[in-house]
Parts: structure tokens; sequence; C-alpha cells
């Protein structure tokens, strides 16, 4: 792998205020360290307030409005996001497409507005069980990428997570050789669309632990993880930058 690995932990609707501070803290003991690998923590919104981090250690929301301000009631717009100093924000997480009903055309919105405001963002793209099963894995994961970058034409604060769904929160990873060839065609898409010469981040995410990570880090094109479950204790997603830093 020749750019800098990311290790991200999705917290999502997970931990108190006052335990983001133990968990911060915990962290830093543990691998603040590192220098292989950049590590990007999601807490909840009310989180993002007790977590001071530099880098190679950043913090994310896990979510935005595409809006400075108005009447958007329980929404948190991306100039609140920034006004904490925080550089990256998820968008397009399959909970949030699923639970929520979040369009492709919403998660462009989203994506424009954070690159308008020179943040980062992920941007979660997968199949469902039945989208594979009926072989359309790169049908959809084609649309969420095209319909969800539409209209941007500088993708350097891009980073795609591949998130099969059929993964996520089950402990059933995608095979090597899924991953492979999904983070593949990711990146040709990418390719076909942009300036061949940008090298985007293509994250893998689905049921990452520190059991596995030691293997799915060194599959071809796997440029770090988005972490769930396994980022919610502190010595499981340590063992992951571990991991993952000295690969
Ligand atoms: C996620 O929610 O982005 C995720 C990958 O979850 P898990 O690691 O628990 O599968």
């Amino acid at each position: 792998m020749n750019k800098k690995p990311i290790v991200a932990g999705n917290w999502k609707m997970n931990k108190v205020p006052s335990e983001t501070k133990i968990y911060t803290d915990t962290i830093l003991d543990l691998v603040g360290h590192v220098k292989s690998v950049s590590v990007i923590l999601a807490p909840p919104f009310t989180g993002l307030f007790e977590m001071s981090v530099e880098p190679p250690f950043y913090s994310a929301a896990q979510n935005c409005h595409w809006e400075d301000s108005g009447a958007f009631t329980g929404e948190i717009s991306i100039n609140m996001i920034k006004d904490l100093s925080i550089s990256y924000i998820i968008v397009g997480h399959s909970e949030r497409r699923q639970i929520f009903n979040e369009s492709n055309d919403w998660i462009n919105k989203k994506v424009r507005s954070i690159i308008t405001n020179d943040l980062k963002v992920i941007l979660c793209v997968g199949e469902t069980s039945n989208e594979r099963k009926s072989g359309e894995t790169e049908i959809v994961i084609k649309n969420q990428i095209e319909k969800g970058l539409k209209s941007i034409s500088d993708i350097s604060n891009v980073i795609i997570a591949y998130e099969p769904v059929w993964a996520i929160g089950t402990g059933d990873t995608a095979s090597a050789k899924q991953i492979e060839a999904a983070h593949s065609f990711i990146r040709n898409t990418v390719r076909d669309n942009y300036d061949k010469r940008n090298d985007i981040h293509i994250l893998y995410g689905g049921s990452v632990n520190s059991t596995n990570a030691k293997e799915l880090i060194q599959i071809n094109g796997v440029d770090g993880f988005l972490i769930g479950g396994a980022s919610l204790d502190a010595n499981s997603f340590a063992s992951i930058i571990k991991i993952v830093d000295l690969v």
C-alpha cells in the first residue's frame, strides 16, 4: 500500500459524552504513538464536544445536513461541525440509507456541501444481500458513487468506504475475493469519471475485528477500514490500529 492507511471507528448511537472522554484517553494511551496510520473516531454528535485529538488522530461526524442553517428541526449543519474543528463527515451509511430512507440525491447534497466547506467526506457504498445474489452488486455501487459524487469536480477530499450491507454488524465478513473485486471496481469507476491520477482511499467495512484485520488489510486495494462494533471497545480498536500500523 503506498498511501497511509486509515482506520475509522463509527460508534453509531453508542456512548454518552463522559464515556467518550474515557475512551479517547484510553486509545491515546494505547496507540497514541502510531505513525503509519491515520485514525478517525466518529462518536455521536454529543460526544464530539468531549473529543480533542491531534493528527494522526481525527474526529468525524456521522451525519450532517447540507444547508448552513434554517428550519430543520433536529438537524446539524456542516458549519456547526466545522466550528468544532472536525475534519471528516460520514455520509451515506447503509443505516441512514435504509432506516432513514436517505436517497442518493440527499447524499449528493451532503457530499457537495461538505466539499464546498473544505471538509473531508467518507462516502459509504455497498450492496444488500439480495442485490449481490441477483448479480447487481456493481450496478448498485456504480449508481451510489456516480449519484453520490454528481457535480463534484475535485475528489481529493473524498474517501469511499465499501460496506456490503450484509456484512455490517453480522460477523459475516466479505471474502478476500469479493473485497478485492469490489475495491477494484470502485477504483475503476472513480477513474472513469475523474482524472486518472486521483488515488483516493477506499476503505473496507463489514465485521472487521482484531482477529481478521491482519488478513483484510493485506487485500489488494484495501486502504483501511471503517469499523462499527469492534470500534466500541478501546482495547479491540487499539489492537486493529496496531495491526494496520505494522503492515
Ligand atoms: C459500520 O457500521 O460501518 C460497520 C462496518 O459495522 P461493523 O464493523 O459492526 O460491521
